[in-house]
């Protein structure tokens, strides 16, 4: 086989099934919507998303409507929910989601007229999911708007006339998502409770109450109501700093490696990289990896031990380039030669080390820096489920 040129980036599809089981356990009755924004988590819309309806998801999730339609036209046919949009009546977005059978959310009067007007327009029954901001300042309508939006969304629904709008669920996302213990998710819950209370109040009868994301997936169930959004867990990162992926069997799925394009002895005293911030006390081998900044690699990760190369941990020497950074290997080059593959993160299973913990060493999560990895580097997808 030619050797590989550039990084190289792996989606063990697999992994994520697996995940998508574990966590469908987890959720006992509630309804699975695996969230898939942000190109599924940087690992590839379409792939993760026909693997997760395969394993066992109700639903996918996205915030722009332009993913939830990009779905629709690959042939996707599950239920598809997507939160992120300008409530305008002219809105092509607007039309474009409708069209193709999607759910949006309703966060305010002006979301619920545009959707109605368009709904109205196309004779279609809009389907949609009301959210309430329980404390996170995002999307959603406020506690004292709620009601005067549930009243509306009500008349709405019964407006006479082709086309209208139907309230199939009513959300939140918490504050604390992240931290299942903050005395904050408690009365988050406690508001949207009574949230729920109004909305019965004012006639409506949704069918999908949903609250929890990952962390509250696993660590509270009493938070799961009619369907659970996962995104985190189910990609095999960390959903909260004290949840460890490996403790509920799950993996990450997808893997960083890259080639050594050179490999060059320098001797004590030589400057490395810019500015010559890292500078050699002795006699030392560098490895040149062909992934910088352009590619995602954070800027942050200068001495920090986090690539492995050939079953050993080796630092980042020196500032990291826009295509490329130098790694520290050591005083006696082991035989690494040009070619030898470097892993940058994967399954820490294996003794490397995982996105989180890039994500720690700058300060950040693992989501951010799969986010933001090599966006022109192709995925190479393992495992793919036999497309319909
Ligand atoms: C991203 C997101 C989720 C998923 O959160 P994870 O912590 O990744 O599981 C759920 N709901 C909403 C509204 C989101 O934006």
């Amino acid at each position: 086989m030619a050797q590989p040129q550039s990084g190289q980036i792996t989606v063990d599809l697999a992994a994520i099934a697996s995940n998508v089981e574990i966590l469908r356990r987890c959720s006992q009755s509630a309804a699975f919507m695996a969230v898939v924004k942000g190109n599924a988590y940087g690992h590839g819309l379409l792939e993760v998303s026909r693997t997760v309806l395969d394993a066992g998801a109700d639903w996918l999730g996205t915030a722009q409507l332009a993913e939830a339609v990009a779905l629709r036209q690959a042939g996707i046919t599950a239920p598809i929910l997507a939160w992120l949009y300008l409530a305008s009546s002219n809105s092509g977005a607007i039309r474009s989601a409708l069209e193709h059978d999607i759910d949006v959310s309703v966060g305010s009067l002006e979301q619920l007229d545009g959707v109605a007007a368009i709904a109205r327009e196309l004779g279609v029954r809009a389907q949609i999911h009301l959210e309430l901001d329980s404390g996170l300042s995002r999307g959603g309508a406020r506690a004292d708007e709620w009601e005067q939006l549930v009243a509306a969304a009500a008349a709405a629904g019964q407006a006479a006339g082709p086309g209208g709008i139907g309230v199939r669920g009513l959300w939140t996302h918490l504050a604390w998502a992240d931290v299942p213990a903050h005395p904050g998710n408690a009365a988050a819950v406690a508001g949207y409770e009574r949230a729920v209370e109004q909305a019965r109040a004012a006639g409506l009868d949704p069918q999908l109450r949903h609250v929890a994301s990952s962390a509250n997936v696993l660590a509270r169930p009493e938070y799961h109501f009619d369907m659970v959004r996962v995104g985190l867990a189910m990609y095999g990162l960390a959903p909260a700093d004290h949840l460890d992926p490996a403790d509920f069997g799950l993996r990450p799925a997808l893997s960083v490696r890259a080639p050594l394009v050179m490999v060059k002895k320098v001797p004590a005293g030589t400057g490395v990289s810019y500015e010559h911030q890292a500078i050699t006390h002795e006699t030392r081998y560098l490895g040149l990896i062909p992934l910088g900044y352009a590619d995602g690699i954070p800027k942050g990760i200068s001495g920090r031990g986090l690539v492995t190369v050939a079953g050993q941990r080796v630092r980042v020497i020196g500032k990291v380039c826009m295509d490329q950074f130098m790694v520290d290997l050591g005083p006696d080059p082991r035989g690494i030669r040009p070619g030898e593959m470097a892993e940058l993160f994967g399954d820490p299973a294996g003794g490397g080390a995982s996105a989180d913990e890039w994500g720690e060493a700058i300060g950040s999560h693992g989501d951010e820096i799969i986010n933001r990895i090599a966006p022109r580097l192709p995925r190479t997808f393992l495992n793919p489920v036999a497309s319909a």
